[in-house]
Formats: structure tokens, C-alpha cells, sequence
């Protein structure tokens, strides 16, 4: 793979390919939110994207970058949460084979989201198995290409785009708040920054139990952490990529931290008083926005909101505790 870091200029051509594709999803504000942390917050809802999260965009983006040669030989990738949700909806949409390498003990619920886009699914047996070992195997036999969930130039200008159009919308800010597991949101996110609010301070909001980010950009290289657990499920990734921690190492203010309590907290307050639906990991930039992890009153703060998707009777219990 290039090691060459994406750009603005990338996110721009992002944005042209997926316009009319994606939605353009709403800016909200609430006055409850503005009221208790004397700020001005701007959420950018995700929660609204196709497939329930801003994954679409970095996948969709990175399918329609193949040549008609790679396109007829397939994608293939390995997760089992909405990044596989997004390359098997993008393939879709473009015509392409997708195949979803995803362990054997996958909940129902994600394969089944998975294959109603239409992605081919192949299970591996986590304990025995290597699944990049078994995507090479798909790659070989098919020729298909492989996308990586965010350590890839395509995927980061395609999320770039959800901060692109916040700033477009809402003007310069004084703070962005984003969530970071892998880095891809982040990092397009720091691109959109630097070109359309140069001044802007952008934070990545880790889960407290995985702060891989926080302690590399401390260390000012990649440190690798055991597989962290967290309700954050889509942000317990065990470290950045090569290039998103590039990006992140230039662009970014600071890596702060939530717990899972924050997590909930925040799940009700957008339930309650937003009359949204948000996943846990979705939550994490408005945790510390609202919880003023780093003191915003007075700013002018976008937050973006990454995703919606939650297993709802899970979601019931941890909004009834
Ligand atoms: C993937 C995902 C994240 C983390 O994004 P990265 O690009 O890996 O940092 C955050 N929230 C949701 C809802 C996600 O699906």
C-alpha cells in the first residue's frame, strides 16, 4: 500500500464523488447543551448517515476509486461492525462483489445487517484462525482488493467529509471534538480543519479503557495496548495506522479519555432531550464536549456524533439503569 498521506485536496474530491450518494446529514443544536456548558455546540449527526454511520463515506469513496479492473475483481475486508456494513452497502451501490471476513461467534444481528446489504460473508474461527491470513487466501484466489477499515488514504478523505460539510455549514470553530478508534474519522477530520478553520483546536475522544491514541501521541509513536473492553465497541481498536497517526500527530491538539458511565450518560441525554438514537461509541466526542473534559464555555464547538447503530435491546437496558 502507498504510504503517500491523503489531503484536503483528496477530501474535496471525496466530497464530489460522494455527493447525491451519501446524505448530507443534519447540524443540530440543543439549548439544554448550550445552557450547561455555556458553549455553542454543533452536532454533526452521523447517526443520520446511510447504513447508520459515517463509515459509508470512507467506504463508498474507496470502492469508487478502483478501475473498472479492480472493480470486477471484487473488495474484501474484515470486520464485523460498520465498517462491513459500509463497504457491503458502497459495493452494492456501485456494483461490485463485496466479501466480509467476520469471526464465527459474530452477533446474528451484524452478520445479518451485513448480508442484507448484500455482502458475501466468510467466517474464521478467531481462536484458531488469522483473518488477514484469510483474506489473503480470498485476495489470491479472486484477485479482489482488499479495504482496510481506516489505515488507507481513500477511507480517510471519504471521512473527512462529515467535517468538510460541518465547517460549510456552521463556519470556523474554536474546537472540534472527535472519536477515535483507528483514526480514520479523525484524521480526514483534522484535514477539513486545517484547510476550512485553520485556528480550530481538534481533540480525538478515546474510550478510558483503550487510550492506545493518547498514549501515542504522548510517546509520539504507535503504541500498541491488548484489546481493550469498553461500550465503545466501535473505538476498542489496539492502535492507530501509519497513516492516520501521521495526520494526527501534526493536526491534533490532544487525545482526552471518557468512561463507559460518561458513555451512558450521554446515550440519555441524546434519548431524553434530542430525541436521538446514538451507539455508545457514537457518544464519546459529546462526552467530553458536555462533560467539559476540556473547557469549552465560551467557544464555539463542533462535536461530531459517528454512528447509531445499537443492538436495541442492549441499548433499552443501559438507557433503563
Ligand atoms: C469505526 C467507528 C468509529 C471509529 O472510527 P475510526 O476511523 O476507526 O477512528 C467511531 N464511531 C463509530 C460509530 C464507528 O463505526
Amino acid at each position: 500500500m502507498s504510504a503517500v498521506l491523503p489531503t484536503y485536496e483528496d477530501v474535496v474530491r471525496a466530497s464530489e464523488i460522494l455527493n447525491g450518494v451519501a446524505h448530507r446529514t443534519p447540524v443540530l443544536t440543543s439549548t439544554t447543551a448550550n445552557a450547561r456548558t455555556g458553549a455553542e455546540i454543533f452536532f454533526k449527526c452521523e447517526n443520520f448517515q446511510r447504513m447508520g454511520a459515517f463509515k459509508f463515506r470512507g467506504g463508498y469513496h474507496s470502492i469508487a476509486r478502483l478501475t473498472p479492473e479492480q472493480r470486477a475483481a471484487g473488495v474484501v475486508t474484515f470486520s464485523s461492525g460498520n465498517h462491513a456494513q459500509a463497504i457491503a452497502l458502497g459495493a452494492r451501490e456501485l456494483g461490485v462483489r463485496a466479501t466480509i471476513i467476520m469471526p464465527l461467534d459474530a452477533p446474528a444481528a451484524k452478520r445479518a445487517a451485513t448480508e442484507g446489504y448484500g455482502g458475501h460473508v466468510v467466517t474464521y474461527d478467531r481462536y484458531t484462525e488469522d483473518r488477514e491470513a484469510v483474506a489473503r487466501r480470498i485476495q489470491e484466489e479472486t484477485g479482489a482488493t482488499l479495504i482496510p477499515p481506516y489505515d488507507h488514504a481513500d477511507v480517510i478523505a471519504g471521512q473527512g467529509t462529515a467535517a468538510k460539510e460541518l465547517f460549510e455549514e456552521v463556519g470556523e470553530l474554536d474546537l472540534l471534538f472527535v472519536c477515535l478508534g483507528g483514526g480514520g474519522l479523525l484524521a480526514g477530520s483534522t484535514l477539513a480543519a486545517q484547510a476550512l478553520s485553520p485556528n480550530c483546536q481538534v481533540y480525538g475522544v478515546e474510550p478510558q479503557a483503550g487510550n492506545d491514541g493518547q498514549q501515542s501521541l504522548r510517546k509520539g509513536e504507535i503504541v500498541r495496548i491488548p484489546a481493550p473492553k469498553s461500550l465503545a465497541d466501535g473505538a476498542v481498536t489496539t492502535h492507530l495506522g501509519n497513516l492516520t497517526f501521521a495526520i494526527i500527530k501534526a493536526g491534533v491538539k490532544d487525545i482526552v479519555t471518557v468512561t463507559d458511565e460518561q458513555l451512558v450518560n450521554t446515550m440519555k441525554f441524546f434519548a431524553e432531550r434530542m430525541k436521538m438514537v446514538v451507539e455508545p461509541t457514537g457518544c464519546l466526542a459529546s462526552a467530553a464536549a458536555l462533560d467539559q473534559v476540556v473547557p469549552v464555555q465560551g467557544k464555539r464547538v463542533g462535536v461530531i456524533i459517528s454512528g447509531g447503530n445499537v443492538d436495541l435491546a442492549a441499548y433499552a437496558k443501559l438507557l433503563a439503569a
